[in-house]
């Protein structure tokens, strides 16, 4: 089979490579549908710090199951399915305490951009789903990313009426919009790329902010608050230590901060004591997703609560990786689809 690997930063190649063989308890799925997302971009340009190259490349896919394991039951081959990229063991002190998302044994499933996907038993045991006739490949390979935003807004306190912004119009703040407005929230979206906040737009959002040469942003987002008291929950789906510090300033007193957007490593947050202690905000920072988050984000797809038009906009081949991945890195696209015969 044909699989694309990361060798070096700016590496990738697509090589001829033998076709996975399973274990008992797994699952070989034919590929249909790889998305690109923000991380394989971080991927491209910084490696893979902690492992040695060369990678299997890619985490978003959806496809069809080629062959089962023989203690496999759930699954039949022809099965079209959803398959997150990672799954906590259930059995470390982490998952004991209901927290999987810090899982010590977290398993990270890598290389979707390839024609075949091994799927190791945590994920065919906890992370994958027969998808239903009506539901594109494209909409199930958003899972992954889908069940990270739904992750964080479980997290925070959003109540009916209440005023959210969220800084950032990628694929993760329009997911997070999208279910902040499923929350009857005042939703506001900033983002410097006006084609994305076009489908923020759509998402049903009360408001976006192009802070193109806005010099203030947080004084652009009070202003658009009653009484410029500032929003009662804040969103930073950027990954960008800037935003970051800017999005603890938008909250009103005695409000709500997701810091969700991974920083680079060595990024250190300055936050001003005074205003935290006089303002009793409450900031918090989440990772990643659950099992039960996995689970509800693949019911949400079900239901149409986003449309993979909105997210995936062009299609490729995947000789043409990388030209998916440049276009994505430049903000042309919200994601781009890798598709397969
Ligand atoms: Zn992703
Ligand atoms: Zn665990």
């Amino acid at each position: 089979m044909q699989a694309a690997v990361l060798y070096d930063q700016r590496d990738i190649r697509i090589i001829e490579t033998p076709i996975p063989a399973i274990g008992d308890d797994e699952v070989l799925v034919k590929n249909k549908v790889s998305t690109t997302c923000g991380t394989d971009v971080k991927n491209y340009k910084r490696g893979y710090p902690l492992l040695k190259p060369p990678h299997p490349y890619g985490h978003e896919f959806s496809g069809v199951v080629a062959e089962v394991g023989k203690n496999v039951t759930k699954f039949h081959v022809g099965d079209r399915v959803a398959v997150h990229n990672s799954a906590p063991c259930g059995h470390c002190y982490w998952c004991k305490h209901g927290q999987p998302s810090m899982c010590e044994n977290l398993l990270f499933n890598r290389g979707s951009y390839a024609e075949y996907v091994k799927v190791p038993e945590p994920i065919v045991r906890q992370n994958m789903f027969v998808m239903p006739d009506s539901m594109s490949h494209k909409l199930a390979s958003l899972m992954e990313p889908f069940s990270c935003a739904v992750y964080g807004i479980q997290n925070c306190p959003i109540q009916q009426g209440d005023f959210v912004v969220i800084n950032g119009a990628g694929p993760i703040g329009l997911m997070f919009a999208r279910l902040a407005v499923l929350r009857g929230a005042q939703v506001l979206v900033t983002d410097l790329k006006q084609n994305r906040l076009d489908v923020a737009q759509r998402m049903g959002v009360w408001k976006v902010l192009n802070l193109t040469g806005v010099e203030d942003t947080v004084e652009a987002v009070r202003d658009l608050t009653d009484e410029h008291r500032g929003a009662d929950v804040v969103i930073e789906a950027t990954g960008l230590i800037d935003v970051w510090k800017t999005s603890c300033r938008m909250a009103r007193k005695g409000g709500f901060v997701l810091l969700f957007g991974g920083t680079k490593s060595g990024s250190v947050l300055e936050v001003d004591a005074t205003l935290l202690h006089y303002s009793q905000i409450t900031i918090k920072g989440v990772f990643h997703t659950t099992p039960l988050c996995v689970q509800e984000a693949f019911k949400l797809l079900e239901m149409g609560v986003i449309d993979e038009n909105d997210f995936v906009n062009n299609e490729y081949r995947l000789p043409d990786l990388e030209r998916a991945i440049l276009e994505h890195a430049s903000g042309a696209v919200i994601k781009n689809a890798i598709v397969y015969d």
